[in-house]
């Protein structure tokens, strides 16, 4: 029996294993996948679940060292899109059988737009009478406001942590109280007491990250026992401070192969949990989202966000799908999930079976 397969049957991993588990490549990054796929399988089975993308807006009170739509670009059009679109976006989720949506913007804190997003909650769950799951992924918030978004019909949201490690953290954020470390981990606790199935993310292969920091952060999302996750491949931008690093990063397609290296690993840690096979997975290769699907993955977010804002929400280069009406994505990504042996939930939630097992532990 090699090492690898050694470690792979143990239930517990150390910070060690899974370094050693980070760094496989050939035949044992091969055992690494098929083991998270027999998991997968064996322990969320086949079904991938989509949800319908909108970006609502890329105004953003915040300025991220790593992100195209930062507030100090000013190189390109702000945009929120308006009540019709959204509600458009939304019924047409539902006319495809998506059943389930995920509204993602820049953050903003303001009255004006935590009342938007609270009114186009209640709009989207009118669509056949409360059928459409609901995800958002607005940023940090108060206690207040995302159990107002909780009680408006929302029951899911993401907030990547960007990376557990603190100081690696502050080096890609700017050092002020809206790019807070304990804030976000303060938002994460927020959420889980609001009610919501709560989803993390890290970014993979950004400059000055190292192979224990994310060993780290699989091990962060293991202690706070997340129900969902979405993580990807750091892809850099022209306009923004972190691109002066760029010497620094794996090439593209390490960067991709160590991503998909954390989805599997992620998986067989925590077996019952949501992983959405990124967007950004798909930049680095066309076929990426499905290699993800394969290694572990178990959702898909297509982009309904209409075609006029796609260039506009340019979080880093190269972002695909700009140019592609919603249904094309979703008629070719059923053919491609196909090929990999899975089929779609269709009109299914598709929930966390992670959170439903700690809600009926609490019953
Ligand atoms: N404002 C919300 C928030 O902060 O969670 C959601 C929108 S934010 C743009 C969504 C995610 O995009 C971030 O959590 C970050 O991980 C990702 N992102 C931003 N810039 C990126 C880049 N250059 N490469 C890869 N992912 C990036």
């Amino acid at each position: 029996m090699t090492q690898i397969s050694s470690i792979l049957k143990q239930t517990h991993f150390s910070h060690a294993d899974l370094v050693l588990l980070l760094k496989t490549s050939g035949e044992e990054q091969k055992q690494l996948f098929q083991f998270a796929s027999d998991v997968k399988k064996a322990e969320v089975g086949n079904k991938v679940y989509f949800r319908g993308l909108i970006e609502y807006s890329n105004i953003c009170a915040k300025d991220c060292f790593y992100c195209g739509v930062r507030k100090s670009n000013k190189d390109f059009h702000r945009y929120s899109l308006t009540d019709e679109e959204v509600f458009q976006a939304a019924q047409s989720a539902y006319d495809q059988g998506f059943s389930s949506m995920v509204i993602q913007s820049g953050q903003r804190n303001d009255k004006v737009f935590v009342n938007k997003i609270e009114k186009l909650i209640q709009s989207i769950k009118k669509i056949g009478d409360g059928a459409l799951g609901l995800t958002l992924s607005c940023g940090e918030q108060s206690l207040e406001t995302y159990k107002r978004w909780f009680d408006a019909g929302a029951h899911r949201y993401l907030l990547r942590i960007e990376t557990s490690n603190e100081q690696l953290y502050s080096k890609i954020h700017p050092q002020n109280k809206k790019h807070n470390f304990q804030k976000r981990i303060q938002s994460l606790s927020d959420l889980k007491t609001s009610g919501y199935q709560v989803g993390t993310g890290v970014m993979i292969g950004l400059p000055f990250q190292t192979y224990e920091d994310l060993a780290n952060d699989l091990l962060f999302f293991e202690r706070l026992d997340i129900d969902m996750a979405g993580m990807g491949p750091y892809i850099e931008h022209k306009q923004t401070p972190l691109y002066q690093y760029k010497e620094l990063l794996l090439p593209l397609q390490e960067r991709f192969q160590l991503s998909l290296k954390m989805v599997a690993l992620l998986r067989i840690l925590m077996k019952d949990i949501n992983i959405a096979a990124t967007t950004a997975m798909q930049t680095i290769d066309p076929e990426g989202r499905e290699k993800a699907l394969m290694v572990g993955a178990n959702v898909i977010m297509p982009n309904l966000t209409p075609l006029k804002y796609r260039e506009e929400y340019l979080l880093y280069e190269d972002k695909p799908c700009i140019d592609e009406e919603a249904d094309t994505c979703k008629n070719c990504l059923e053919a491609r999930i196909h090929r990999t042996g899975s089929s779609v939930g269709y009109h299914e939630w598709g929930d966390s079976l992670h959170f439903k097992r700690k809600q009926s532990a609490l019953d």
